[in-house]
């Protein structure tokens, strides 16, 4: 019998991943590259449409059931459209679902990165659908994903869920999104790297937890990345709360203390007692196999597949 594949597809500012991911679930082909591979046509929509081509003509062998797409972008209500992408400017206002469905022919998916993270996240740590699952990303930005009974909240735009812009007050620094004082300015990679240059010129980002987890500028980081956290749990009072991304990875990062600031911003009794953190354990793959497993989920929606994500498990 012939296997049915998606392709997932998750594109950073800095890398490029894709793999194919079959009906069991099974990752196969995924290649990691430079990002750059968009520019290579001088319009990055018709870069992607050309490598993505040849990628399913090279590596496919079975029938191409829908490609879906992680972007780190705002994306409109129907899921067709970009509409801002700070670190891939070649996006911007662009549909990216219509021209790629006209030219490959097959379901065009498209997702906030963070949404196809949080997927696999909950497939990846048995989560229920049921109740409330919020998921935060703190990387290069800080990415935030909400899971309302197995629906991504999306908003009346489609753009719920950009915490990292929530507004700090009295600061005036200009944020990628063009506002002044959003939190992802004081909470985010881009601020530790800042930090690291102040104050540990000779430690390197790699080594900065371990070798300085106490220092006062630090435990003042980790309780900035608390507010926005704390903030969503006490509108949402969440079943479950994932934290993952590049900065929450890194080596000696102080998870107690995170999440004892995440507790001392909560309300007390409630939301506060009982709060059921989980660490991600993201890894290169998971955007592209968040990104097939949602694909995958509206196909069998639609009747247009037999995929089962919860097989995979
Ligand atoms: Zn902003």
């Amino acid at each position: 019998m012939q296997n049915n594949f998606v392709v997932g597809v998750d594109i950073g500012g800095t890398n490029f991943r894709i793999g194919l991911v079959s009906e069991e679930g099974n990752l196969c082909s995924y290649i990691i590259q430079s990002s750059s591979i968009l520019n290579k046509t001088g319009n990055s929509l018709i870069s992607l449409k050309e490598y993505l081509l040849e990628y399913i003509k090279k590596n496919l062998s079975g029938e191409l059931k829908a490609i879906s797409i992680g972007l780190p972008s705002t994306i409109s209500k129907d899921k067709k459209k970009v509409y801002s992408t700070p670190n891939l400017p070649g996006f911007n206002n662009v549909n990216v679902v219509d021209y790629l469905y006209n030219e490959i022919k097959v379901p065009i998916f498209l997702n906030k990165d963070v949404n196809c993270l949080l997927k696999w996240d909950m497939i990846d740590k048995g989560i229920s659908k049921e109740g409330v699952t919020l998921g935060f990303y703190i990387g290069t930005g800080f990415g935030n994903s909400i899971c309302i009974n197995g629906e991504f909240l999306s908003g009346k735009n489609g753009v719920a869920g950009e915490l990292g812009h929530i507004p700090v007050l009295n600061c005036n620094d200009i944020c990628g999104c063009g506002n002044k004082g959003c939190i992802e300015l004081y909470a985010s990679g881009k601020t530790l790297r800042r930090i690291k240059e102040d104050n540990f010129k000779d430690t390197n980002i790699s080594e900065l937890f371990v070798r300085h987890k106490d220092s006062e500028v630090l435990k003042e980081f980790i309780e900035k990345i608390s507010i926005p956290i704390a903030t969503e749990i006490n509108i949402f009072d969440p079943d479950n709360i994932i934290i993952g991304g590049g900065v929450v990875n890194m080596k000696g990062f102080p998870k107690p203390f995170l999440e004892e600031c995440v507790y001392k911003h909560s309300r007390k009794p409630f939301p506060a007692e009982g709060l059921k953190f989980i660490y991600s354990s993201q890894t290169q793959e998971s955007g592209v196999l968040g990104a097939a497993f949602k694909a995958m989920e509206e196909l069998n929606q639609n009747q247009e597949g037999s995929f089962n994500s919860d097989s995979y498990r």
